[in-house]
C-alpha cells in the first residue's frame, strides 16, 4: 500500500532517477516535475502529500515555487523539503525564510531523506484539520501568471520588511515611553492611513491616542470607551475607567463627559500586544465607520505585532530603569543626579536664549538634634513630609530634588532673584507652621535657604550659581537659621 504521493521537482535526470528509486523503494508514489512551473501546476492538480524541491531549476527556481505555494492557503499545509547540491548556510537560511519545512543536501543517505519525509508527512497529517479544502476547480497557471505572482509576493515582503525596519529603528533611538509610542503610531498611520491610533497598556493604566488627520477631538470619549470594551474582551477588568491616564498629542487629556460629546460612529481594528506570552495591552486603529479599515490594514497589523510589542516594551523597561536612576529612594522626589542634569539644561538654555532662572538651596536646621532625640526613622519621616511640603509650595514648572542628606535644591525657570526669594520665604513660613506627624508625635522644624539667580553680576559660569546659593545658605545659618538669604 502506498504511504503517500510525493512530488519530486528536479531538472537533473540522474537525481530524479536515484531519488525516485529510494522513494518508491519505501512505498511512496512519485510524481515528477522537471521545472518550477510544472512543480506549481502539479501541486495544484495532484495534491501531493509532500513536495521535494530542487533549488536551481529552469524557469522558476525552488525558492520562488516555495514562496508561492506557502502563500496560498490551499497549498500552505503541504510540507516542502528543499533539496540542493550546495550545503551553504545561506541556502538553508533563505530556504527557511521562503517557508520551506525542511532541508536536505544532495549526497544524502537514503535513510536520512526518508526520515525527514516521514516526519514531515506525519506532522502535516496531524494538523490536517486546519487545511482549507478547495471548492473551485484548479486553474492552471502559465509562466507569466506565475512570475507575476512571485513579483507581487516579493513586493509585499519588501513592503513588510521596510515597515518592520522602520519600527525596529525606533528601538535604538533613546526616547521616553510616550515618545516611542507616538512614533510607532505615526509610522503605522503613514502605512495604513487610519485617522486615529491608540495604544492602551494595562499595567500602566495609560492610553496614548494619536490623531492623524485633522480629526475632531470631540467624540474621543467614544473611542476611549470602545477601546476599554475591546480590552475587556481580552480579559482586562478595570475598577474605574476614569483612572486611566489619557494623553493626546503627548499632552494629558481630561476625559470629557459623555453627555457633551457628540455621538460618533467609529470602526476599529486591533491587535493585542503580548509580552512574555501575556496580553499586556492593545493597539487599536480607527476610522469613521463610513470608511472602515479593511483586510489589508488588519494584515499589516498582524505582520508588525511582534515588532511593535518589542519596541514598546523596551521603551517601557528603559523608562522604568531611568526613573529608578533619577529618583530618591526615600522621598520619591528627584535625586542629585537628576538635578545636575536639569540644572545644566536650564543653564545652557538661559545662556543661549538670554532667559533667566533661579535656584534655592535648602537645609534643615539642627536636624542632627531631631535624629538624636527621636531616632533616625523619625528623621526619615520628616524628610518625606518636608519633600511633599516643599512641592506643594511650588509651581508645576519648578523642580525640587533631594540634593544630599537633609539638603534640598530647587530650580525655578523664568524666575528672577526677588521672585525666588519670595518663594523661599513662602516655603520657610510653611515649614515653620507645619506640624510633622513623625513617630506618632507632632514635631516642628525650620529650614534655612540660600537663593541665587542667573544672570547676575557676581556669577560667571554654571558652577558659580550653585556656589552662590551655598554661600547664601551658610550666611542664613550664621545669621541664626530659619531664614532666607539672597546673594547676587
Ligand atoms: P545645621 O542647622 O547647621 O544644618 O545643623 P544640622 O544638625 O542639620 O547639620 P549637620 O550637618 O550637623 O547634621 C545633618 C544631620 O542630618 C546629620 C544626619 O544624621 C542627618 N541626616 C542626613 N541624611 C539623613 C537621612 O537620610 N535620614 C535621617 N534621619 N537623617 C539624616
Ligand atoms: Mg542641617
Ligand atoms: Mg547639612
Amino acid at each position: 500500500m502506498s504511504k503517500g504521493n510525493i512530488l519530486l521537482a528536479d531538472d537533473n535526470k540522474l537525481v530524479v532517477k536515484v531519488t525516485s528509486a529510494i522513494l518508491e523503494g519505501a512505498d511512496y508514489d512519485v510524481i515528477v516535475a522537471w521545472d518550477g512551473l510544472e512543480a506549481i501546476n502539479k501541486t495544484y492538480t495532484e495534491e501531493p502529500d509532500l513536495v521535494i524541491l530542487d533549488i536551481e531549476m529552469p524557469k522558476i527556481n525552488g525558492y520562488q515555487v516555495c514562496r508561492l505555494l506557502k502563500d496560498d492557503e490551499f497549498t500552505r499545509g503541504i510540507p516542502i523539503v528543499m533539496l540542493t547540491g550546495r550545503d551553504q548556510q545561506s541556502d538553508m537560511f533563505w530556504g527557511m525564510k521562503t517557508g520551506a519545512d525542511a532541508y536536505v543536501t544532495k549526497g544524502f543517505k537514503p535513510e536520512q531523506l526518508l526520515t525527514v519525509i516521514e516526519d514531515q508527512i506525519e506532522q502535516s497529517r496531524r494538523t490536517q484539520g486546519n487545511q482549507k479544502q478547495r471548492d473551485v476547480p484548479v486553474k492552471l497557471l502559465d509562466e507569466s501568471a506565475v512570475i507575476g505572482r512571485v513579483i507581487d509576493l516579493l513586493d509585499s515582503k519588501l513592503f513588510e520588511s521596510t515597515i518592520l525596519n522602520e519600527l525596529g529603528a525606533l528601538a535604538s533611538v533613546s526616547q521616553d515611553y510616550r515618545g516611542t509610542v507616538k512614533s510607532v503610531l505615526e509610522i503605522i498611520a503613514r502605512v495604513v492611513g487610519n485617522s486615529v491610533g491608540v495604544v492602551l497598556m494595562f499595567e500602566e493604566e495609560a492610553m496614548i491616542i494619536r490623531l492623524n488627520r485633522p480629526t475632531k477631538m470631540e467624540g474621543l470619549v467614544h473611542i476611549q470607551d470602545d477601546v476599554l470594551e475591546l480590552a475587556r474582551g481580552h480579559g482586562w477588568e478595570l475598577a474605574n475607567p476614569d483612572r486611566i491616564k489619557v494623553s493626546v498629542y503627548g499632552e494629558e487629556y481630561i476625559r470629557e463627559s459623555k453627555e457633551q460629546a457628540p455621538e460618533r460612529d467609529y470602526a476599529h481594528i486591533h491587535i493585542p500586544l503580548k509580552a512574555h506570552d501575556r496580553v499586556a495591552g492593545l493597539l487599536v486603529l480607527s476610522n469613521y465607520a463610513s470608511r472602515p479599515l479593511g483586510r489589508t490594514a488588519q494584515s499589516i497589523l498582524n505582520v508588525i505585532q511582534n515588532q511593535v510589542t518589542i519596541v514598546i516594551d523596551n521603551a517601557r523597561l528603559y523608562e522604568g530603569a531611568r526613573q529608578l536612576a533619577i529618583t530618591d529612594g526615600l522621598t520619591k522626589i528627584h535625586n542629585h543626579r537628576f538635578f545636575q542634569e536639569l540644572f545644566e539644561k536650564e543653564y545652557n538654555r538661559a545662556d543661549r536664549y538670554n532667559t533667566i532662572f533661579s535656584m534655592i538651596m535648602l537645609d534643615i536646621d539642627l536636624f542632627k538634634n531631631v535624629n538624636d532625640s527621636y531616632g533616625h526613622l523619625c528623621g526619615d519621616e520628616i524628610l518625606v513630609g518636608l519633600a511633599n511640603l516643599i512641592k506643594s509650595c511650588l509651581r508645576s514648572m519648578d523642580t525640587v530634588a533631594r540634593y544630599g542628606g537633609e539638603e534640598f535644591a530647587i530650580l525655578l525657570p523664568e524666575t528672577n532673584g526677588s521672585e525666588a526669594t519670595y518663594t523661599a520665604e513662602r516655603i520657610r513660613k510653611a515649614v515653620e507652621d507645619y506640624v510633622f506627624d513623625a513617630s506618632d508625635q507632632g514635631l516642628r522644624i525650620t529650614v534655612s535657604q540660600g537663593v541665587a539667580t542667573f544672570p547676575s553680576p557676581g556669577i560667571q559660569g554654571r558652577f558659580d550659581i550653585i556656589a552662590k546659593a551655598d554661600e547664601a545658605l551658610y550666611q542664613a545659618k550664621d545669621a541664626g537659621r530659619n531664614r532666607v538669604v539672597f546673594k547676587e
